[in-house]
């Protein structure tokens, strides 16, 4: 049995911030504001993966009004929503994102993320799908000002 899901999410690009997608620190002059690392693709997928299952949302298990996840690694945010996942008996069959970013190029650092991700879900590189678009300049993404991020997941009952 299959059950799928979608998640998105966006973040404001600041100064003063670390950018972290996928768990992946990536050399830039701004980064991702949020209460934790404001990583936005992990975030998208922890929200396909609990939508997959009609589980609520990440704020429904992580509330970012709680202290304990201030600047938290969203990694670890990531590997407590599969252990959920796993627990309801289901793992990932698959999953595919889009980064919208106008900057800095994703390219050089897709394969580490798709190795983090791998890593963390235990599954081949190639089951773990990451592209990257730009906005072509238009709205706030395209005037570098905010990243988005879409994921959808594929789980299947073991
Ligand atoms: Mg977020």
């Amino acid at each position: 049995m299959f059950r799928i899901g979608q998640g998105f999410d966006i973040h404001r690009l600041v100064e003063g911030r670390k950018l972290i997608l996928g768990g992946v620190e990536i050399p830039h002059t701004k980064g991702l504001l949020g209460h934790s690392d404001a990583d936005a693709l992990i975030h998208a997928i922890i929200d396909a993966l609990f939508g997959a299952l009609a589980l609520g949302d990440i704020g429904t298990h992580f509330p970012d009004t709680d202290p304990k996840y201030k600047d938290i690694d969203s990694t670890i945010l990531l590997k407590e929503a599969y252990k959920i996942i796993l627990e309801n008996g289901y793992r990932i069959n698959n999953l595919d994102n889009t980064i919208i970013i106008e900057e800095p190029k994703m390219k050089p650092y897709i394969n580490l993320m798709q190795k983090k991700l791998s890593s963390i879900f235990n599954i081949e590189e190639n089951k773990i799908s990451i592209k990257a678009k730009t906005m072509e300049k238009m709205d706030s993404i395209g005037a570098k000002q905010a990243v988005a991020v879409y994921s959808t997941v594929l789980l299947i009952k073991e």
